[in-house]
This record gives C-alpha cells, sequence and structure tokens, in this order.
C-alpha cells in the first residue's frame, strides 16, 4: 500500500482521541483549534490531485502528534523511509521529536528511525550524533551500537569502529571478537603503508589478543618481521597458517620464498616447497615449486615435473600451467606455436587463478578484500579452487 494512504488513517486515529478528550475536557486547546474536518478533506484533496508533499504538509499541521498518534506517525515515517523516500521520513520524524508532550520511551523510538533516516540519506555526521546519544539509553544501546559500526566502518574511522564495538560486546550473543580483530588488522594496514612497524605491530598484536585464529593477522605479523629483517622468525609467523586456514597459504607463499632467499636457506625453501604442495597443493604452491624448479634446474626439467603432478593431480589450474610453460618452452624455441590456440581456450574457459569469491554473497573478484564489497561480511572471500569450478558445471 503507498504510505501516503495510511495518512487518511491518521484523522480517525485523532478524531477518536479528539471526542474522547473533549469529553473529558472540552477546554483542551491543542486539537480544538483545528477544524478537523474541513483539514482533513484539504489534505485528501492534495492527495487526489498527486501532492503528496503538500498533503504530508497539512495533515502534519493539523493532526498534531499525541500519544494516540504517535505510533501511526512512527509507521508512517518507516514506510516512506523503506521506499527510499528519505526527506518525506525525515520530516515526520523530526515533527514527532518537536512535540513537547513524549513520553520518553516514544522520543527513542523517533531519534532512533529519524538517525537511520539521516544514515540512509548518507547524512552521517547527523546519524553518528544521535546513535552515540542512544548509545548510551538501555532500550536502544545495541542497536544504534551496531548501526555505529557500521558507520565507522564506511568512513574507515578504525579507532571509533573499535570502541563502539567493544561496547556492543556487552549486549551481543553473537561473538564479534572476529570483527574486532579486523578492525585492529586494518589499522595495523595504515601504519604498514606508512612504514610505522612498531606502531603496526602493537595493532596486530591486538588483533591476535582478541581473536587468536585471525590468518588475516598472522600475516600481516609476518610482514611486519619481514620488514624488520626478522626473516626466520616471519617464516615461522606465516607457516602457522598451515594449520589455521591452508586455504590461504598461497597469499604468502611468495613472501615466504623471498624470506627463505634471504636467509641464503635454499634447502630450507626446497623441503618447504615440496611438502606444502604435498600436502596442501592449490595453483600458487605449484607455481612457486615450478618456478624453483625452473630457476635451479631449467625449464625442461620444469616441464617434466609439471607433467607428472598434472598425470597424478589432474586439476585445471596444473593443466593450465603445463600449457602455459610449454607454450613459453616454444616461444623460446621460436617454433611456430601449435598451443596457442589451447592456451587461449584453457583461460578463457577457466581463467580463475588469482580469482576470490565471497561464501555469503558470490561476490568474485580478482583482489582479495577482507570486507566484501558486495555484502560488507568480513573474512567471507576465499580463493576459487577447481573444486568450486566442478560443482559450478555440474
Ligand atoms: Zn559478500
Amino acid at each position: 500500500m503507498d504510505p501516503l494512504w495510511l495518512l487518511l488513517l491518521l484523522p480517525l486515529a485523532v478524531a477518536s482521541g479528539w471526542y474522547a478528550s473533549r469529553r473529558e475536557n472540552s477546554k483542551r486547546s491543542e486539537i480544538t483549534e483545528f477544524n478537523l474536518p474541513s483539514a482533513y478533506f484539504r489534505g485528501l484533496n492534495f492527495l487526489l490531485n498527486e501532492q503528496p508533499d503538500k498533503a504530508i504538509e497539512v495533515f502534519i499541521k493539523v493532526l498534531e502528534v499525541d500519544s494516540e498518534t504517535v505510533e501511526m506517525h512512527l509507521t508512517l515515517g518507516n514506510l516512506f523511509r523503506r521506499r527510499g523516500e528519505l526527506e518525506r521520513a525525515t520530516r515526520i520524524h523530526q515533527n514527532i521529536i518537536a512535540r513537547p508532550n513524549l513520553s520518553n520511551s516514544q522520543r527513542l523510538q523517533a531519534l532512533f528511525e529519524l538517525a537511520q533516516d539521516y544514515f540512509k540519506a548518507g547524512l552521517l555526521d547527523r546519524a553518528e550524533s544521535l546513535f552515540l546519544e542512544l548509545a548510551d539509553a538501555p532500550s536502544h544501546a545495541e542497536q544504534a551500537l551496531r548501526y555505529l559500526s557500521q558507520l565507522y566502518e564506511q568512513e574507515k574511522e578504525w579507532e571509533k569502529a573499535i570502541s563502539a564495538t567493544q561496547r556492543l560486546q556487552k549486549y551481543s550473543e553473537r561473538d564479534i571478537s572476529p570483527v574486532l580483530g579486523q578492525y585492529y588488522c586494518e589499522l595495523t594496514d595504515v601504519c604498514l603503508e606508512k612504514r610505522e612497524y612498531e606502531k603496526a605491530k602493537a595493532h596486530v598484536d591486538n588483533a591476535l589478543k582478541v581473536d587468536a585464529s585471525c590468518t588475516r593477522a598472522t600475516i600481516l605479523l609476518g610482514n611486519i618481521e619481514f620488514k624488520m629483517g626478522e626473516y626466520r622468525r616471519a617464516i615461522d609467523t606465516w607457516r602457522k597458517i598451515e594449520d589455521m586456514d591452508p586455504r590461504y597459504l598461497g597469499e604468502v607463499i611468495d613472501s615466504i620464498v623471498d624470506a627463505y632467499r634471504e636467509l641464503k636457506d635454499d634447502e630450507g625453501l626446497w623441503a618447504f616447497l615440496t611438502n606444502a604442495l604435498d600436502d596442501y597443493g592449490g595453483p600458487k604452491l605449484l607455481k612457486a615449486q615450478v618456478e624453483e624448479i625452473e630457476h635451479r634446474k631449467g625449464r625442461s626439467e620444469a616441464v617434466d615435473f609439471l607433467t607428472d603432478w598434472v598425470r597424478k593431480h589432474p586439476t585445471l589450474h596444473g593443466l593450465r600451467s603445463l600449457v602455459n610453460l610449454k607454450k613459453m618452452e616454444q616461444d623460446s624455441a621460436d617454433s611456430e606455436s601449435e598451443i596457442e590456440p589451447l592456451q587461449s581456450l584453457l583461460v578463457s574457459m577457466f581463467d580463475t587463478d588469482g580469482m576470490y569469491r565471497c561464501r555469503q554473497c558470490g561476490f568474485t573478484g580478482r583482489t582479495l578484500h577482507w570486507q566484501c564489497p558486495g555484502c560488507k561480511g568480513w573474512y567471507m572471500q576465499a580463493p576459487i579452487t577447481d573444486e568450486h569450478l566442478i560443482k559450478q558445471m555440474n
């Protein structure tokens, strides 16, 4: 139903209250000042002439908000907000708040609705100040703090997001420490960009304190240790991902290789790559191993290794790597390429290397977002594997 037509019910609600109150107190001034029927029809006229804003104005002016009509005004405002008519929603909610005779709980409810109008309209400063006020009211604290966390996420004000979420923890039944961990990771990222490694370290320690199983924090801690020249420690940190969530081992594989190189520990690197590939597989680990073989023993050895690997582990990404490597081998031999059509076919059909998908909303892209751009969920994206593809094709 068009919410405007709810306006038609408002006079009825008021009228019933009006007659009741007139019986009790014929001198009650606020309502008796108005000639109810004529104003009502004037508003109705505007409504029928499709001049909804004028209709709202007349109704709001005539029909004072009092305890009997607050609920209906609130409902009307919410309907407008849901339809995206934010200016109308805002006007109705502001009008409620301006009434002096509201009960405390009615006032808080109207403030909460108005704060949501502002939030949805992108008037974040106004929304923030109302939500902050509501966060001190036990009846609305939890909802207000949830909105505040969202608002600070949008604004990338991570310190404030942390303090809102810490307050929210008192009310929330769900464990929200993983989200808190992500906020500390965001702060860590900011410091890493500015090369403030000590500060970054403090933030990442906090992330791991609130969420010891945070893969992202573990990656970041390794990055900081690497930047500080602690290569062995960085390797040990990154390798914890093997136990935490090996899907993400591919994200640090190049860094682990770099750290072994800095240490000039060729044996350690070889042992690590071989074991990791056997244990976890995946395109990035395979690529690192193949590159290492090529680096040490040349391309034809690498092709042999990969051919053997694909035979034992028939995966699409393995096949793709093999075709690519074969093509490179041919290109360098300067012969006519017979592989190119096969390569482009494989790429167009299954080019998912380095792609990530959100398990909550399905958002897919080539960048790993710790907060999904689609559904705003944290830690929802993971690398796409051949298994995903095969499921999709079935
Ligand atoms: Zn998502």
